[in-house]
């Protein structure tokens, strides 16, 4: 049998670039306001998220996934919105987890819900966790979460996530220039000598509601600058191409870090993920001012494998025609696209 992700089954968009990864959002609410994603003013008691009859049924995105799948997707990723605000999400992951070619399934959270919810994820099939810690300092990161967030209980779920059998545990820290720079430091002095990986993510113009400016931005040089002069560490090659972050390690064997250069170094050469809404839509890059909405198709009104072939047919139709590289032409497409698809729909 032909592995999904062999070159000879995979679609591949005008660029040559095949599909390998898909970012699911369960979920388009957030038990956190962190103030670059949504804005607590803006998304006040009276924003109006989906009604629940409007999110994709773990039926529906399993076909999504499958038809992914299909073409050359091996890796899944849940996330949101807070993806653990989405009831029986373990039942989800073990039916992805069933489906053929998907060898890796991995989780991007908060944190907040993760402790209870864990085992259960993980004997359901989850292999990696991401969540996201921009500060170590308990009332920032309150501030940073729109007032929400518990640091003591966030960092209990790392400890807990490192002492499972998960594969990978991530940090993923947001820098910004002014904000929580002071916190590059602690979060590395915390997690040396342990396996879990901090991500430094340079602070991307995703949206519009978040008022993003060039000034706002710290880039990978100047983190991995600040780095050095405390601890010596070196680059890594990627594990496999396509990887997002840029790899580093502490020459002294206390571990690695990692860099998410869309800014400074965009990497959309080998860009292969897509991204699926939790209304349904199909994006094909996360700053895209439109998404293609397979709903309908998954309700109509005909049988199962008719919607099942139809939508394989589309899902390559939508990657076929891909021509995304908006971080690499960033200055010239900033200011003509102003309605870009906010973080929180898709989950970055
Ligand atoms: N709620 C979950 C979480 O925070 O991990 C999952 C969804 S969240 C949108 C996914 C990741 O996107 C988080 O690590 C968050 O910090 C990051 N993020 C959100 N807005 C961003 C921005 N403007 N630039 C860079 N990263 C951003
Ligand atoms: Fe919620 Fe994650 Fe966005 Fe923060 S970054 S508001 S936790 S979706
Ligand atoms: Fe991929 Fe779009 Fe990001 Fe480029 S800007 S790496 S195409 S998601």
């Amino acid at each position: 049998m032909k592995h999904s992700g062999d070159d000879s089954q995979s679609v591949r968009d005008t660029l040559g670039r095949p599909v390998r990864d898909l970012r699911i959002s369960v979920m388009d609410t957030c038990n956190y306001r962190c103030p670059y994603c949504m804005p607590a003013d803006k998304f006040d008691e009276n924003y109006q998220f989906l009604r629940p009859h409007e999110r994709l049924s773990f039926d529906e995105i399993v076909m999504v996934a499958e038809a992914f799948a299909a073409h050359g997707v091996n890796k899944l990723r849940l996330t949101g919105g807070e993806p653990l605000l989405r009831k029986n999400l373990p039942e989800l992951v073990r039916r992805l987890a069933s489906i053929e070619g998907i060898e890796d399934i991995a989780l991007t959270t908060n944190g907040l819900l993760l402790e209870k919810q864990l085992p259960a994820l993980i004997e359901a099939g989850l292999q990696r966790v991401t969540i996201s810690l921009d500060s170590l300092d308990a009332e920032q990161y309150r501030r940073l979460s729109g007032n929400r967030g518990e640091l003591a209980v966030v960092l209990g779920a790392v400890e807990q996530a490192v002492s499972s059998s998960l594969k990978a545990v991530k940090i993923n820290c947001v820098v910004q220039r002014g904000v929580n720079e002071d916190q590059i430091i602690p979060l590395l002095q915390r997690f040396r000598h342990t396996p879990v990986v901090v991500r430094f993510i340079e602070y991307m113009d995703v949206g519009n509601k978040n008022d993003w400016q060039p000034g706002q931005v710290l880039s990978a040089a100047d983190i991995l600058d600040r780095i050095q002069r405390h601890w010596p560490v070196q680059a890594l090659k990627p594990n496999y191409r396509g990887e997002v972050a840029a790899r580093y390690a502490y020459t002294d064997g206390a571990g690695e870090i990692g860099f998410i250069t869309s800014i400074s170094q965009p990497f959309c050469g080998d860009c292969s993920r897509a991204r699926l809404s939790a209304d349904g839509r199909v994006y094909t890059c996360l700053f895209s001012e439109h998404g293609h909405d397979v709903r309908p198709l998954l309700r109509a009104d005909i049988p199962v494998e008719e919607r099942r072939t139809q939508l394989q047919h589309i899902i390559a139709d939508i990657w076929r025609q891909r021509s995304d590289r908006y971080s690499e032409k960033r200055d010239a497409l900033r200011k003509q696209r102003d309605k870009k698809i906010e973080m929180y729909v898709i989950g970055g």
